[in-house]
């Protein structure tokens, strides 16, 4: 119990590290203490996190919470800019920090298995990946007249455990 505590009381003053919440206020949206959860757990846990999942997480500190409090809070910060909503096929969005407002979130794309669903962040990308993407970026600037803010590269197949499972 105690050890929770000390662990959320750490979590808060991290936060503040991490995040000018000043940027939330001044687009003129409230910073609830329900909002304020649901970003904190977005920052700890790297998981990819559905709705309902962040939802049973905030509901252990705030028991009376809504689900559509939670769904309208990730959509305020998704149009912030702040969580990247993704979808990884399975028909609901799974939701992410945003790379540049995370310190354990940097740059990285996606393995994603199509049997477990399983997410893999990586980032130790090969140079030639690095290459081109930075070529294609420049490419559909100059072809669509289109200024590129930011990419997603997912990889769809069959991860490890899965691919074990299958030969026993
Ligand atoms: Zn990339
Ligand atoms: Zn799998
Ligand atoms: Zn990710």
């Amino acid at each position: 119990m105690i050890d929770k505590y000390l662990f959320w009381l750490y979590t808060q003053m991290q936060m503040k590290t991490i995040f000018n919440y000043n940027q939330l206020q001044k687009k003129g949206y409230k910073l609830t203490p329900q909002r304020k959860i649901v970003i904190e757990i977005l920052v700890r846990e790297t998981h990819h996190l559905s709705a309902d999942e962040i939802y049973l997480k905030v509901k252990r500190v705030y028991p009376r919470i809504g689900l559509t409090t939670v769904y309208r809070t990730l959509d305020v910060l998704s149009e912030l800019g702040w969580v990247r909503r993704c979808d990884f096929g399975e028909g609901k969005a799974r939701y992410e920090f945003a790379e540049n407002f995370s310190k354990n979130n940097k740059h990285h794309h996606h393995i994603v298995c199509i049997k477990c669903n399983a997410v893999i962040d990586y980032a130790d990308f090969v140079d030639k990946e690095t290459e081109l993407i930075k070529a294609s970026e420049i490419n559909i600037a100059e072809k669509y007249d289109f200024n590129v803010q930011w990419h997603s590269v997912r990889f769809y197949g069959i991860c490890r455990k899965c691919a074990k499972n299958d030969k026993k």
